[in-house]
């Protein structure tokens, strides 16, 4: 008798933070695209699932936050970075946060790697949500995008253009003949800056005091 494949998988669900979006006008856009690109993300791995592949990835599995070195980050998803880090997480969080902000240099684990869990899971960049392997979890320094290609997941193109699209406004780009064209062009791909490069030095120190959160960078 054949074995009945699971595919059942939690639905992506759009975060919402209905005080903040109403007072930060791009952070709708940035959940937005987020949204888009957890619904490709569920629909590319219950296909996978259906053929009786198995995810590996799993909270708690983090090798890939620590091995990582090149990780894009698109400057509105910086911007929900820098909002999240500093709004929202409090307590010891918030100080071991900061401190590996400070003392964060490219090459070590991500700054916002947290005993293994992801500190800033609702906001983690494109890059992050679209990792995802099949069939076995990582072996310690392993990055299976060279090992085993083929069980990362290739996201699907549609949905990683639409997240993006949704991005556009935020530079200016509203029109959607002008954001179809952009997309295409890959009008974003000049403005991606790598997570390890960032100078997250001025975040850490950002947290301690008042500046608007769009002034980034
Ligand atoms: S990419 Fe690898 S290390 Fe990261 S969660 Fe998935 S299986 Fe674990
Ligand atoms: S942002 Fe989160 S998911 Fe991405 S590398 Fe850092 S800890 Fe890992």
């Amino acid at each position: 008798m054949n074995k009945k494949i699971k595919t059942d998988m939690p639905k992506p669900i759009r975060l919402s933070f209905p005080h903040d979006e109403e007072r930060l006008g791009w952070l709708s856009m940035l959940l937005d695209a987020y949204y888009i690109a957890d619904k490709g993300i569920h629909e590319g791995i219950k296909k996978r699932l259906a053929r009786g592949e198995t995810l590996a990835c799993a909270k708690g599995c983090s090798s890939c936050c620590e091995i990582h070195f090149t990780i894009p980050v698109y400057p509105l998803e910086l911007v929900g970075l820098y909002w999240y880090v500093i709004e929202k997480i409090m307590g010891d969080e918030r100080r071991i946060i900061k401190k590996q902000l400070t003392d964060f240099h490219p090459g070590k684990p991500c700054p916002f790697l947290l005993d293994g869990i992801c500190g800033v899971h609702a906001m983690r960049p494109l890059a992050c949500r679209h990792f995802n392997v099949f069939n076995r979890s990582c072996s310690p320094g392993e990055d299976p995008y060279y090992t085993r290609r083929k069980d990362v997941l290739t996201p699907i193109e549609r949905y990683k253009n639409k997240a993006i699209n949704a991005m556009l406004p935020f530079h200016g780009i509203k029109d959607r003949a002008k954001r179809r064209q952009a997309v295409k062009m890959g009008y974003l791909n000049g403005l991606v800056q790598n997570l390890h490069e960032i100078d997250w030095l001025n975040l850490a120190h950002r947290m301690d005091g008042k500046q608007p959160i769009l002034r980034v960078g």
